[in-house]
């Protein structure tokens, strides 16, 4: 089944690209379908902000889409920055590099440093039917930001068990263990559920 894929961030269409590598999922970047919008994230959840841009661009398509809203919730910051993960400092021209220093300053002294990313998945269908998965990777920031891979906070994000950032692993062993990985292999299963119901 193709679905268009509501996102202009290129990590994560890769991600999407190989995590549903194998489920006959096809995604399609919503820029290769015409669609050069953002969405503002107004939800104060992921689920909501995940459902406002798969219906943009299934409205805007007419196809069936899909998208992911995700974060990193630090524990100490109650929560923060989650939904606001990709808008920490406020200023819409500031890089990941500017929210990663942010981050690693409110942090500084902090001992208690757990944290996890989440991804909420959501799907919106033409006729108004709605699926949703939600995938979450327990772990702590580091002290230092370590590794060159990845994109965001991941540099300064150790996966709970190990001792390395998700920026120091390959995209295959982040796609095993990631908030993603989990909520596309969870969405994975609940469309085909959805299909063959259909039948
Ligand atoms: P949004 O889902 O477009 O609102 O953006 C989510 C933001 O959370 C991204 O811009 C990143 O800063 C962060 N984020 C989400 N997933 C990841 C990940 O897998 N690695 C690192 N940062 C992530």
């Amino acid at each position: 089944m193709k679905l268009i894929l509501a996102s202009n961030n290129k990590n994560k269409v890769a991600e999407f690209a190989k995590i549903l590598e194998g489920t006959g999922i096809e995604v399609v970047p919503q820029s290769e379908a015409g669609c050069h919008f953002e969405v503002d994230e107004t939800g104060e959840t992921f689920e909501e902000n995940a459902f406002l841009k798969a219906e943009a661009a299934m409205r805007a398509t007419g196809l069936p889409a899909v998208s992911d809203d995700s974060g990193l919730e630090v524990d100490a910051l109650g929560g923060a920055p989650g939904v606001h993960s990709a808008r920490y400092t406020g200023n819409p021209q500031d890089t990941d590099a500017d929210r990663r220093e942010l981050l690693m300053k409110n942090l500084q002294g902090v001992e208690h440093r757990t944290a996890r990313f989440v991804s909420a998945i959501c799907c919106v269908f033409p006729n108004g039917d709605v699926l949703r998965a939600r995938g979450t990777c327990e772990g702590s920031i580091a002290t230092c930001m370590r590794g060159e891979n990845g994109f965001g906070y991941d540099c300064m994000f150790i996966p709970e068990g190990g001792t390395r950032t998700m920026s120091e692993m390959s995209m295959e062993e982040k796609n095993v263990i990631s908030h993603r990985g989990r909520a596309l292999r969870e969405f994975a299963r609940v469309l085909k559920e959805y299909c063959h119901a259909d039948k």
